[in-house]
């Protein structure tokens, strides 16, 4: 049996989320000092409005019942109700939660959306358990939710390790349990989900090809041409992937790739679907493609290239990793990729950064565009979809953009004065009740 003190040192070299919350109340402090916001919005922002925690049971493959927890974390439903994703992975706990619900609630105001912000998961490894458990996991996870989640209330989605496929099972099993004359009208429960239940034709590459445009965007307003400049992404799920499909299609040269399991390099180039076919047939991982070289696990940052996507986890780019990387933009695909120390010493480098709250916020407005679909009873096609993608997506990087230089500020700020001050503006309209 171990001891306490040797079990808690585990656990805490598993989480390498720690100070994910310190790093969204540093950005949100020095944003509403700037805006000097209203004292009474500053402390109801600070917090979260609830916080839900479920331990479930469920069956395994073997007949074992295993117990699972899982979280979901409502910030601030001042301008709708709480929007944000579900993520299974073993750093997935309440810190973690609160950090990222906090981030939706900026970036679904900064996207001028009629949400406010959530965001939940369960602490584990996907990886080890079979499909079938899986959905087991999933409708029970669901279940335990219960009225906690609704689609005027709280509209979970995918984010890490979950898919449109643990979204079909969630709107199935919230469903499921109404009514009968109510279930149909429920389906927007959940966004995210295949497009033949639901689901929004494009909403798979939305996060993707926000992140590309607002490379393109930025590379625009700066006179830089796309074609042949070097990028390097972490993590090559759905937002890396896309991303790196986009640009490419731009002439965009990717040169290196990092996920859980490794990394690899080819200053020549990587071609972006020889790899995603490559990593399908090797359980996911990047490691031992034929065209590139595996890369030491610290290496990847200072990787040679002109452009940074960080589209995995929270907290890599430390101040340590900032000082080492080469290119002189980062567009944050991820949550939180950037700590604020690191944020600090690019920003004394001169390396532009596209805040994750503008750079991946192309997944939340497609999430948008589906409920207004299930909502109003109606299917878009592909094409129209990414004309609005694109065309929201442009506004709110130019609200930023014109934000930041005529006040003299780094993006990221901008971006978080934009979004306070939209909630800031609604609870002063209403006041507080009673
Ligand atoms: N998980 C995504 C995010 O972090 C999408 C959230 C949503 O569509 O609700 O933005």
């Amino acid at each position: 049996m171990e001891t306490l003190t040797a079990e808690i040192k585990k656990n805490s070299k598993k989480v390498p989320v720690k100070g994910m919350m310190d790093n969204v109340m540093e950005q949100f402090n020095s944003a509403a000092n700037q805006i000097k916001l209203h004292p009474s919005i500053r402390k109801i922002l600070s917090i979260t409005n609830n916080e839900i925690i479920v331990n479930f049971p469920v069956k395994m493959d073997n007949g074992d019942v295993e117990i699972f927890r899982g979280y979901r974390v409502q910030h601030n439903n001042a301008l709708g109700p709480y929007k944000g994703g579900l993520r299974y992975h073993p750093t997935v706990d309440i810190d973690a939660a609160r950090a990222l619900a906090m981030w939706m609630t900026w970036k679904t105001s900064l996207a001028g959306l009629p949400y406010g912000g959530g965001k939940g998961g369960i602490q584990l490894d996907p990886s080890k358990y079979s499909q079938g458990e899986l959905e087991r996991i999933t409708r029970r996870f669901t279940f335990a939710l219960a009225d906690n989640i609704g689609p005027e209330h709280d509209i979970p989605a995918p984010d890490v390790n979950t898919n449109s496929q643990t979204m079909a099972w969630m709107a199935d099993t919230y469903m499921s349990t109404r009514p009968p004359a109510e279930r149909t009208a429920n389906q927007h429960v959940v966004t995210g989900k295949p497009a033949g239940s639901g689901g929004l034709e494009g909403r798979d590459r939305a996060t993707g090809y926000g992140v590309y445009l607002s490379i393109k965007i930025w590379a625009e307003k700066n006179n830089i041409n796309l074609k042949v400049k070097k990028f390097i992404v972490q993590g090559f799920g759905n937002v890396g992937y896309w991303a790196a499909y986009f640009l490419e299609k731009e002439g965009g040269k990717l040169v290196a790739v990092q996920d859980a399991f490794g990394s690899i390099e080819n200053q020549k180039g990587i071609v972006v679907e020889d790899l995603f076919n490559y990593t399908k047939a090797n359980k996911g991982s990047v490691v031992d493609f034929p065209n590139a070289k595996n890369l030491e696990k610290d290496k990847f940052f200072a990787t040679e290239c002109d452009i940074c996507i960080p589209a995995a986890l929270g907290n890599q780019i430390t101040a340590k990793k900032a000082s080492q990387i080469k290119a002189s933009l980062v567009a944050e695909g991820a949550n939180g990729p950037t700590n604020v120390d690191g944020e600090k010493t690019l920003l004394e480098r001169d390396i532009a950064i596209i805040p994750d709250i503008l750079c991946n916020s192309g997944g939340v407005v497609g999430s948008y565009f589906e409920w207004l679909q299930n909502r109003n009873g109606e299917l878009w096609q592909l094409d129209e979809v990414m004309v609005k993608l694109e065309k929201k997506l442009r506004e709110s990087f130019n609200k930023v953009y014109e934000y930041s230089q005529r006040e003299g500020l780094d993006m990221r700020t901008a971006a978080y004065c934009i979004a306070i001050q939209r909630i800031e503006r609604a609870y002063i309209e209403r006041g507080i009740f009673p």
